[in-house]
């Protein structure tokens, strides 16, 4: 059993980023696995500087404590070419030239460059030729989920401006770490049919899933970097892990140093 945690390093740990850290730790922990982590600086354009070591100071400071050396997506750029390349000579993506305006107005990607950039247009960003495929899995919190043939548009697998995409970046990176278990937010459920489609083409054994539920702000919105969620502080550790267990729906622990509260978490822990 191999879980991780991996965060995006757009800004520092918030209470909605230390429920999937503490969900991930206690979920592998529990099953005697272990827990990596892996920084997820694959877009330059948003890393904070000094978010991520800002991130991993705190998840010490939090009794987690990691396995292995921490895995930077900005250092593996090469390893994703080698896949992007091997995608457009297998025919299993496509150059697309379609440029933002292009496609504006469109809900899903039309297929425009699908099979072969029109007259005039030049390369821009790379596709994966999505299978109209069916798929069925099993959610280890949600249950059941299935994602229609033909719900999956050609995503991008290489941005225009050059950055990998997160989607083959996560799919190559959980499978190189040999991860057995994704423990995450539930607002990336949506971005689970794309990582199995590249897992099924790649020769991955799927992962199993569990879509953990999102802290919310007072006023509804998914506690995110983007919308300047306060971060979790260090000397809060306590409280903050005994309300990250509480939203997770695990039995209360007594408030003691994190260390300790995370070993009578992990001794409790279900799914
Ligand atoms: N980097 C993503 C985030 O911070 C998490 C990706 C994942 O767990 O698959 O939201």
């Amino acid at each position: 059993m191999v879980g991780r945690f991996a965060p995006s390093p757009s800004g520092r740990l918030h209470f909605g980023s230390l429920v999937a850290a503490v969900a991930s730790y206690c979920d592998a922990r529990a099953n005697d696995g272990k827990w990596l982590v892996r920084i997820e600086d694959v877009d330059g354009s948003r890393t904070v500087d000094g978010a991520a070591e800002d991130i991993l100071r705190t998840l010490e400071a939090f009794g987690m404590y990691w396995d292995g050396d921490v895995v930077w997506q900005s250092q593996r750029a090469e390893y994703y070419q080698i896949a992007i390349d091997d995608f457009l000579n297998r025919d299993l993506a496509f150059d697309c030239g379609c440029t933002r305006r292009d496609l504006e107005g469109q809900t899903t990607y039309p297929g425009t460059c699908h099979f072969g950039l029109p007259k005039g247009k030049e390369a821009r960003s790379v596709r994966f030729k999505t299978p109209n495929e069916e798929l069925i899995w099993v959610d280890l919190v949600l249950g059941p989920q299935l994602s229609k043939a033909g719900s999956e548009t050609d995503f991008i697998i290489k941005r225009a401006d050059g950055y990998y995409a997160y989607h083959l970046a996560v799919v190559l990176d959980d499978a190189a770490a040999g991860v057995t278990r994704i423990v995450r937010g539930e607002d990336l459920l949506d971005s689970t049919p794309a990582h199995l489609h590249l897992q099924k083409v790649l020769g991955f054994d799927w992962p199993e899933y569990a879509h953990v539920p999102l802290a919310l702000n007072k006023a509804g919105a998914k506690l995110s970097k983007a919308n300047k969620a306060t971060p979790v502080e260090i000397h809060d550790a306590p409280a903050q892990i005994a309300l990250a267990l509480e939203f997770l729906k695990q039995p209360a622990v007594t408030l003691d140093d994190p260390e300790k509260m995370l070993a009578e978490a992990v001794a409790n822990w279900s799914l």
